[in-house]
């Protein structure tokens, strides 16, 4: 269910301004999940409603929507709520852990999404550090090549943190997933907030390790983008 909404972000869907809505639930568990309190599910501080009637007031400033989590792919709400957005001519984002492979393709076969943003954790051999259930690790690779063959568009990106993935990780997960139009490196960044301290550490990661990374896998995608 809709935990809550930022009213307007330039970064959150690439070329627009958005507004953001974050969705409570995750069956992940990420040690640097920024997010670790809405990995439960939670009652809402705001409510559809609320959102909705933000969205009209704002249409000439917000351009789309992007529908973050937790896992958003979770709520059964979520088709309805996206249907919502798109009667009012909003464009639309969705970030995902990639575990519903189903709900992606029912989303994009609608024309529900413009853009998808997946999560790629880890090569596969390590994705158990990330996921409750292993059981998700063929539900991945599902969403992976689904996004691919679609006609939407979309970006597949990773968290880096050199506590939990080293190079040769990398090259592993960009044999997976590539050729792909997008890939895009984001930087581990300590916060009061994440999951797991020893796990993620409480240094940002070396800015450095991620040039390196975008050396590393040159011509592997349409473009590799770095966030800091
Ligand atoms: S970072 Fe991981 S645990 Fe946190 S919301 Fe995303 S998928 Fe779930």
């Amino acid at each position: 269910m809709i935990y809550d909404f930022m009213p307007v972000s330039f970064i959150d869907f690439p070329g627009k301004i958005a507004a953001t809505v974050f969705i409570s639930g995750c069956n992940f568990k990420c040690p640097y999940c920024h997010n670790s309190y809405l990995i439960p599910i939670r009652e809402g501080i705001r409510s559809e409603k609320d959102f909705f009637n933000y969205l009209k007031k704002r249409a000439n400033l917000i351009e789309g929507v992007c529908i973050t989590g937790g896992e958003p792919t979770l709520w059964r709400g979520l088709k309805n709520f996206i249907k919502n957005i798109k009667d009012l001519h909003f464009s639309v984002k969705l970030d995902t852990n990639g575990s519903r492979p189903q709900v992606l393709e029912d989303l994009i076969k609608g024309e529900l999404v413009d853009y998808i943003a997946m999560d790629i954790k880890a090569p596969i051999e390590k994705y158990g550090i990330f996921l409750k259930n292993k059981k998700d690790i063929d539900n991945i690779q599902k969403s992976v090549e689904i996004i691919k063959n679609s006609h939407i568009d979309y970006e597949f990106r990773t968290t880096v943190n050199d506590k939990l993935l080293t190079l040769e990780d990398f090259e592993a997960l960009a044999d997976w997933i590539s050729p792909a139009k997008r890939y895009a490196l984001q930087r581990y960044k300590y916060a009061e907030s994440i999951l797991d301290k020893e796990k993620s550490g409480i240094q940002d990661c070396d800015i450095n390790f991620l040039k390196k990374i975008k050396e590393k896998l040159n011509g592997k995608f349409g473009e590799i983008l770095i966030r800091e």
